[in-house]
């Protein structure tokens, strides 16, 4: 008998199936639409020009490898929590944020679930849209919390469901947590508008739900950062709420493997931010101990060097460009190949995701004519789980953009 006789065998995450799959593939002009990683027009990934400078004058200073500080480089806590709420919100609210640097956005949902846990004795309830990122109910899951997933988006109109969404807000239990998609929602690439924003916004302070917003495409999205955190400063800021940020850095600077985020929480008193933030430290202690240096020491660079800083601004310029000239490009495609239906949805989203709205059997079909993976992939028993798995991962036809 072995000691793991119980371990049950999980499949791999659809997405990194898929992802295998696509480079198991010989064909010269495949297109790898399933991973949200930013592409340049050779199909290759773009290191951004302000990174790259950030990493030379990093070289140059003599970089070391010693430890980082348990909540990690101080100076760029410090720097992404003023990045995030603006100057003149973070001036105001500056000593009621507790920050603690993390393993990127991923990581900083997990803290966010362990701080969370770690102040309730009775765990709140998680209310998570429908569809989203599938690794929210593996984070919150993994933690105990029961999550509720709520309708975000309506296939028929292939658009936001503000109505579900108001309306789950008005009955969702008091004390819960909110997911809520900072922007560029994933994977509808539907947000909400300003004024949508402001009456959540008013729902959930009435009702004492607790926004924890997942920021992963600050800047990515429209190419304004500012414009992009508006629903973030607008809860701390106008209506002065309580509230949790997961910061990932990935995709706004391409710092995907260097794991470069941040937890931000703000509360209403300065006195309980300064005992939160003694818990992220202790909560950081016993799972990462101390975060990783190389990313964040790049990111404070490009975030404090205003030359960098500006070359940065124009680099998520460069990227959110391209992606909606993509975006355009697909859709007047589709009209002049004449593929039935209207496709006006495609221009209506943003961001790097695209829905396009296809129904599984659609789905399917595509595959059917686009794949030429070797048939050893989807003949192996071990993967035919995968297999199908992915096939209800692409229902509704979700695709990121190169
Ligand atoms: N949230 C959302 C909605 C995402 O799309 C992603 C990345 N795909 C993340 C969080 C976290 O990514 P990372 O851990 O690489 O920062």
């Amino acid at each position: 008998p072995s000691w793991f006789d119980q371990a049950r065998f999980i499949p791999a995450d659809a997405i990194f199936a898929l992802t295998a799959q696509y480079q198991a593939n010989p064909f010269p002009q495949k297109v790898n639409l399933g991973q949200g990683t930013y592409r340049d027009a050779d199909g290759k990934p773009w290191v951004l020009p302000s990174v790259r400078q950030a990493r030379e004058a990093l070289l140059e200073q003599g970089l070391q490898h010693e430890y980082l500080p348990i909540l990690g480089l101080k100076q760029f806590r410090d720097q992404t929590a003023e990045l995030v709420l603006g100057s003149e919100l973070y001036k105001e609210q500056e000593n009621k944020i507790a920050t603690c640097q993390s393993l990127s956005g991923t990581g900083a949902l997990h803290l966010a679930g362990l701080l969370l846990k770690a102040v309730h004795t009775e765990l709140p309830k998680v209310y998570i849209p429908e569809p989203t990122w599938s690794n929210h109910y593996q984070v919150f899951q993994s933690l105990g919390f029961k999550c509720e997933p709520f309708k975000y988006y309506d296939p028929e109109t292939k658009s936001l469901d503000i109505d579900s969404y108001y309306s789950m807000l008005r009955t969702a239990e008091p004390n819960s947590v909110v997911i809520l998609h900072a922007c560029a929602h994933n994977p509808t690439g539907f947000d909400p508008t300003k004024e949508q924003w402001r009456e959540i916004a008013q729902i959930m302070k009435a009702r004492q739900l607790f926004p924890l917003f997942d920021s992963a495409y600050l800047g990515f999205n429209s190419g304004n950062l500012d414009e992009d955190a508006f629903a973030i400063r607008l809860f701390m800021g106008e209506f002065n709420m309580e509230a949790g940020v997961c910061v990932s850095f990935a995709k706004n600077m391409g710092l995907y493997g260097e794991r470069v985020g941040c937890f931000l929480v703000a509360t209403n008193d300065e006195q309980v931010t300064v005992r939160t933030q003694s818990m992220l430290e202790m909560l950081q202690r016993s799972e990462v101990s101390n975060p990783p240096g190389f990313g964040a020491k790049i990111a404070s660079e490009v975030l404090g060097n205003d030359a960098l800083r500006k070359q940065w601004y124009q680099d998520m310029v460069t990227m959110s460009d391209r992606i909606r000239s993509m975006r355009e490009t697909l859709y007047k495609g589709l009209i002049s190949f004449g593929a039935p239906g209207s496709w006006d949805h495609l221009i209506q989203q943003s961001g790097m995701f695209g829905f396009l709205g296809l129904s599984s059997d659609v789905v399917v079909k595509l595959r059917g004519l686009l794949i030429v993976a070797p048939r050893s992939i989807v003949d192996n028993k071990a993967d035919s789980d995968i297999a199908r798995r992915e096939t209800s991962y692409l229902h509704g036809g979700q695709f990121s953009y190169l």
